[in-house]
């Protein structure tokens, strides 16, 4: 696969094409922050051709090219494009409980082409969308990578996996119906047939629910539902195909089982003890806890359409989610940031920066889940910190996010690939 500009991106056994374009261009930084350091720069220029970082460093060390206007963001603070590695773009609150049953897989993608520019515009310029009907991501991507809508780089997986009558199953409706979920599978050899479909349609990242969940129905978060020899398949098959797997699992045991299976990172990670912590760090497996969301829920999820038993269930694992995300990190897990957004509504994804410094972590460690780890956990190399030879992902706020983290629910400034596609710093 080839992008506009020609390049081939290779990211271990799989070759994908962020979208790339033919953009030159600078930008001065007041203020820049480096990640890997957690330290800021000051009076930095960013320079960037073709869609990716030529040269950078302290303004006066290195000619600017000739013809080139920098940007001025001499005011503000420049940091590398935010990413988010829980996304549901083709959803939202409300598609939640009975009201989704009225909802095609046609508007669902134009749901999602709303909320992938809402999403870059809220400073995320790369997603990892884990849970979609009917492939709406794939084409949301697709549109994206064509220049045709606005958006982040995307991961996608298509419809998740799961057990008949599980969290990943829909079951609203009676026998009569006949009604599953497109990504229904049951026993090994059947989820691997499953992974391969999946892919076969555009997946870039496997997303399986091994355990039960909040917003489904007849199911309890903490039960496991997929075995460990069906987990084992799935991550077995999706490796062997070149796709990491992203495993939903609230439940103590279902944790365990997706990281001795080989799972690369744990979505929701609720109840996880510390056997679970200490398999993770073992295992190089990447925790992600989305912490924010669980306010939205109890405050706004009646209104939303959610159904009671939902409400009743996130009341049981709100809080302690909450805690366990501040022991696994104080232990030393390895942690990337996603929220699962569409349970919440779009562009708020850097709410949750502020409940996990609530919850034990500095800035830093917040933004570097956000960045590096995140980066690392999607498998693109040039995304998550500003480089020489990276894409020109960056955004840019007023203020200090090492000092105040919520200066990042308000993000002025996002270039993406070289194109600027918000710049609040210009309005006079
Ligand atoms: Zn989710």
């Amino acid at each position: 696969m080839k992008n506009p500009m020609g390049r081939l991106i290779t990211v271990g056994a799989l070759v994908l094409a962020p979208c790339a374009y033919a953009q030159t261009g600078a930008i001065r930084c007041g203020k820049l922050l480096d990640v890997r350091a957690g330290a800021l720069l000051s009076d930095q220029v960013v320079v960037f051709e073709k869609g990716e970082i030529t040269a950078m460093g302290t303004e006066g060390r290195f000619a600017i090219p000739k013809g080139i206007t920098p940007v001025d963001l001499s005011s503000a603070t420049c940091l590398p494009g935010l990413i988010d590695v829980h996304t549901h773009l083709t959803g939202e609150p409300t598609s939640n409980g009975y009201a989704a049953l009225g909802i095609s897989v046609p508007r669902e993608t134009v749901t999602g082409v709303k909320n992938a520019r809402l999403t870059l515009r809220a400073g995320f310029t790369a997603v990892r969308n884990v849970g979609a009907s009917g492939f709406s991501d794939v084409a949301v991507r697709d549109g994206i990578e064509a220049g045709e809508i606005e958006g982040p780089r995307m991961i996608v997986s298509g419809p998740p996996l799961g057990i008949t009558g599980g969290h990943c199953d829909n079951n609203l409706l009676p026998y009569e119906f006949h009604f599953k979920e497109a990504g229904v599978a049951d026993g090994p050899w059947a989820a691997r047939a499953k992974v391969r479909e999946v892919i076969k349609y555009g997946a870039t990242v496997i997303k399986v629910c091994a355990s039960g969940g909040v917003l489904s129905k007849g199911d309890q978060p903490g039960t496991p539902q997929y075995t460990l020899e069906e987990l084992q398949a799935i991550a077995e098959e999706a490796h062997k195909l070149g796709r990491k797997v992203a495993a939903h699992a609230h439940g103590t045991q279902s944790i365990k089982d997706a990281i001795r299976a080989g799972i690369d990172s744990i979505e929701h990670s609720s109840l996880i003890d510390d056997e679970g912590i200490a398999l993770a760090k073992q295992h190089g497996t990447f925790l992600v806890f989305d912490i924010y969301n669980d306010d939205y829920i109890l405050q706004q999820g009646e209104k939303a359409g959610m159904l009671p038993e939902s409400i009743e269930k996130e009341k049981k694992i709100g809080r302690l989610q909450r805690e366990n995300f501040r022991h696994a990190f104080q232990s030393g897990a390895r942690m990337a940031f996603g929220t699962d957004s569409g349970v919440y509504p779009h562009g708020d994804n850097a709410k949750q920066f502020a409940k996990m410094v609530e919850w034990g972590m500095k800035p830093i460690d917040a933004i570097q889940a956000a960045t590096i780890n995140a980066a690392e956990l999607l498998g693109w190399a040039k995304i998550g910190s500003l480089e020489t030879g990276h894409f020109a992902d960056l955004i840019a706020v007023s203020g200090d996010p090492l000092n105040d983290v919520r200066v990042l629910e308000n993000v002025k400034f996002v270039l993406r690939g070289g194109t600027v596609y918000r710049n609040d710093f210009a309005v006079k």
